[in-house]
């Protein structure tokens, strides 16, 4: 096939990127840069397989060539404020990449008649009453909330994707994606776990907001993305679930990175602040993945972090 991803540049798509070359497809990749590194993508200069359009999705999209596959990735991802690449700090750029950039990315593939699938978030189910979050609950959403920019953009998302597939016949895929690690993340990304290794790596005490008891369940990238290969490869229309079920609080997720580190600084309790919405509980039900798509993921959290551990020491120019 040949593949436009947009958000290629980013942490998940540059991971896709890699990966759909190898199982020998030919990749175009997309992005403006705007949360994402080139850096992501510099090993994959001069790979006839590969070409790179620099380009703002919500804006009307060219694509020179025909494609058969066409994976909407290109949206900012971090809820923290307190980083530039917060969607908070981004709010019109992500509702338009989250509408207009889906509406584009849409009418790429109605044009060639190319299979579509949709990065979509946990998020849409909010701060969820529902626990853990299967695909058909509807979620607890605030319309208005600072992190309805996000969220709404990606519900929007989600049904335009859905109008397209009802309406015009195209074949498109939903994947729910639940927090997601690994190496590419960006050092200013201002997630937890590039927040916390970072703390770590610099001897510093991690910064839990809240009292930390709120929880998250972490999912290595490379399980991530054999679920999202598997799912472009079905003929599931409806939303998946991906994510690791095993769920964690914040506090104790610092606890081990600041284990498997060695940093003897220890925590600090930070007010949320900003932080307005964050949701208490997030875990995935992933029945459906598993029924559907045989999938499930493989890696521990442990063995995820030291290998995510690595990639910013080395980013960081401590090796
Ligand atoms: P990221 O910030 O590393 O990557 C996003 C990429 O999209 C960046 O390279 C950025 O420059 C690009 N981009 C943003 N707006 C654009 C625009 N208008 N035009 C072109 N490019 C644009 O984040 P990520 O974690 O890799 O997230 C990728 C996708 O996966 C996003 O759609 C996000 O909502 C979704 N997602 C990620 C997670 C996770 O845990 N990583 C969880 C749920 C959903
Ligand atoms: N968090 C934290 N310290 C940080 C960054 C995040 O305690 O330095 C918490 C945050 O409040 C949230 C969880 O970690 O409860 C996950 O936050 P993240 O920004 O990774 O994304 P989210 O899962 O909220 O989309």
């Amino acid at each position: 096939m040949r593949i436009l991803i947009t958000g290629a540049a980013g942490f998940l798509g540059s991971h896709l990127c890699d990966r759909l070359l190898a199982e020998g497809h030919d990749v175009i990749g997309m992005d403006n840069f705007i949360t994402g590194s080139p850096e992501n993508l510099a090993h994959l200069a001069g790979n006839e397989h590969f070409s790179f359009i620099r380009h703002d999705v919500s804006n009307f999209i060219f694509v020179p060539k025909e494609v058969d596959a066409v994976l909407h990735f290109a949206s900012p991802a971090s809820p923290n404020p307190t980083s530039p690449f917060g969607y908070v700090n981004l709010p019109i750029q992500t509702m338009k990449a989250g509408a207009l950039g889906t509406h584009n990315t849409l009418g790429v593939a109605r044009k060639f008649g190319a299979r579509y699938l949709l990065a979509s978030t946990s998020e849409i189910y909010g701060d969820p009453l529902e626990h853990p979050q299967k695909e058909t609950y509807w979620g607890h959403v605030d319309p208005i909330g600072v992190r309805s920019v996000y969220d709404e953009a990606k519900r929007f998302a989600e049904a335009l994707t859905m109008a397209y597939h009802r309406f015009h016949g195209i074949d498109t895929r939903i994947v729910r994606i639940f927090n997601t690690y690994g190496p590419r993340m960006h050092l200013e990304d201002g997630r937890v776990v590039p927040n916390f290794i970072q703390q770590a790596l610099r001897g510093e005490p991690l910064t839990v907001y809240g009292d930390g008891s709120q929880t998250r369940s972490f999912c290595y990238v490379d399980d991530l993305i054999e679920g999202i290969v598997r799912l472009l490869y079905s003929d599931e229309h409806l939303p998946v679930n991906l994510g690791n079920p095993q769920e964690t609080s914040i506090l104790e997720f610092a606890e081990v990175i600041n284990r498997i580190v060695g940093n003897k600084a220890g925590i600090i309790f930070q007010p949320k602040g900003r932080l307005e919405g964050d949701p208490q509980r997030r875990q995935p039900d992933i029945q459906r993945a598993k029924e559907i798509l045989g999938w499930e993921p493989q890696v521990e959290l442990e063995d995820g972090l030291r290998e995510t551990i690595a990639y910013f020491r080395y980013k960081m120019g401590l090796e």
